[in-house]
């Protein structure tokens, strides 16, 4: 059977000390690089690229948001298990076979049942007899047959790729340029920091007879998500009820609230990221960006209160300046002047949404992708390292929402950084995916 066009997601879980770093090295190795678009200093979760047989695997370590979470160590850790299970194809629930199940075992256990989603049970640290007991007990997590396992002497890969070679996502076919799209809805979240103005946004887009905030807030308590349209669109703004709580008891919280703000993400397809015109692109301005991209979301930018911009023309210009250097994952973003108290720029920024989900949806067919790749190499081919030639063969697009590719060469772990991002940058122009996260694999072939 063929690989998979885009790798297996795999989230690995389970409480501190298990193992979970040692798998993940164990599997990633250095074999295979990992590259996308975010700026490396941003990297404060682990995710890395592996094989396991002929499984391609970009595996996730549940370490992540915790500084942003603050909380008892079982919110923390239930905030990135959920954060990470949700993005994975499947999860890799580790135990301690040395130790035996504990309470916080049980306790993830439920978690990830609740979830609905694949579990495989990794019996960790089976080396030996002396895991025998934790093995034979973990049965009783109701996840099936254990993999017994050995991160520290690499014991069972072969179990494991077994075991997840049953969760494969569908194939896609390759050239499915016109992928349906799901409901023809469009999912759009409103994030920003405390007072940019979402809630008077939201409030203007939806229609004043609908008022989320006030005494006589038109929907119900709980609804979370408002439908309504966008000359004829269908548009489903999500996550509604964490603007209109804080607007209800006029809490303005100092700090974001990054649980808040994720959730939305998640649930979007487009983020519109509301910034203050007076004062743009403060930290949480970026760190809300940065979460959307990495989330693999569609952002726009919102620049509020333009009605009390006195020197328009040359603020926009500052202002693209300032969002395409501080932003260079999705330079080129797009960005909108608005008043939400005026309605001034409310089409465009519509409009802006709408494109931006084009692109974000975008599948480039395989043999047009190979054309274009075919005289990026020939105009500027890969460089050679320590004598010997790094050969690039072909590129497909795994995915979209967003778009996924992988590039297929030999000694691809040694592509500089500086290739990468012409490869990038180039399909970036080529197939107009200009301020959108792209995603790029490298994928060894011999
Ligand atoms: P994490 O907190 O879940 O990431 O766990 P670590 O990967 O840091 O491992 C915790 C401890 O268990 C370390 O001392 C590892 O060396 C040890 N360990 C990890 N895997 C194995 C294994 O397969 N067998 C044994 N005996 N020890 C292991
Ligand atoms: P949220 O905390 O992001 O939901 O912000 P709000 O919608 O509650 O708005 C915060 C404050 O900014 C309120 O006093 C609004 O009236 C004001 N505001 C919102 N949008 C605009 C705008 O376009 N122009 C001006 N001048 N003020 C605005």
């Amino acid at each position: 059977m063929a690989p998979p066009l885009r790798p297996l997601k795999v989230a690995i879980i389970g409480r501190p000390n298990v193992g979970k770093s040692t798998l993940f090295n164990r599997l990633v190795g250095r074999k295979i690089a990992l590259v996308d678009d975010r700026p490396g200093v941003t990297r404060d979760r682990r995710e890395g690229t592996a094989e396991l047989g002929d499984l391609l695997i970009t595996l996730i370590d549940t370490a992540g948001l915790e500084e942003a979470d603050p909380g008892s160590l079982e919110g923390r850790m239930r905030a990135q298990t959920e954060r990470a299970v949700d993005e994975a194809d499947v999860s890799l629930f580790l135990i301690d076979a040395r130790a035996g199940l504990t309470p916080t075992d049980r306790h993830f256990a439920d978690m990830l049942r609740k979830t609905g989603k694949p579990v495989v049970l990794v019996a960790n640290k089976c080396e030996g007899a002396a895991g025998d007991p934790g093995f034979y007990e973990s049965f009783a997590l109701g996840f099936g047959e254990p993999v017994a396992f050995s991160a520290e002497h690499g014991l069972g890969l072969a179990d494991l790729h077994e075991a997840l070679r049953a969760h494969l996502p569908d194939e896609q076919p390759e050239d499915e340029a016109a992928a349906p799209e799901d409901d023809g809805t469009v999912r759009i979240a409103v994030v920003g920091r405390p007072n940019a103005g979402k809630s008077t946004l939201v409030n203007r887009l939806i229609g004043e007879d609908r008022m989320l905030t006030g005494p006589e807030a038109g929907i119900t308590r709980d609804a979370i998500a408002v439908d309504w349209e966008w000359k004829g669109r269908p548009v489903r703004l999500v996550d509604t009820a964490g603007l209109r709580r804080k607007a209800r008891v006029q809490e303005k919280l100092e700090k974001l609230s990054v649980g808040d703000a994720l959730r939305a993400i998640r649930a979007a397809e487009v983020v519109i990221l509301v910034v203050d015109e007076q004062m743009p692109f403060e930290k949480q301005d970026l760190q809300i960006a940065d979460l959307v991209t990495r989330e693999g979301r569609a952002l726009v930018i919102a620049v509020n209160k333009w009605d009390r911009c006195e020197e328009p023309d040359t603020r926009i210009r500052e202002l693209r300046e300032m969002a395409d250097r501080l932003l260079p994952q999705v330079r080129g973003m797009p960005l909108v002047p608005v008043s939400a108290l005026t309605g001034y720029g409310l089409p465009k920024l519509m409009q802006a949404v709408f494109k931006v989900r084009e692109r974000w949806e975008r599948r480039v067919p395989t043999s047009e992708l190979n054309r274009w790749f075919a005289a990026l190499i020939e105009h500027h081919p890969p460089p050679a390292v320590a004598g010997r030639r790094i050969k690039l063969r072909y590129v497909t697009q795994g995915a979209s929402r967003p778009p996924t590719f992988i590039t297929f060469g030999t000694r691809v772990d040694a592509l500089p950084e500086s290739y990468r991002r012409y490869l990038l940058n180039g399909l970036r122009e080529a197939f107009d995916l200009v301020g959108v996260p792209v995603r790029l694999y490298l994928r060894k072939t011999e």
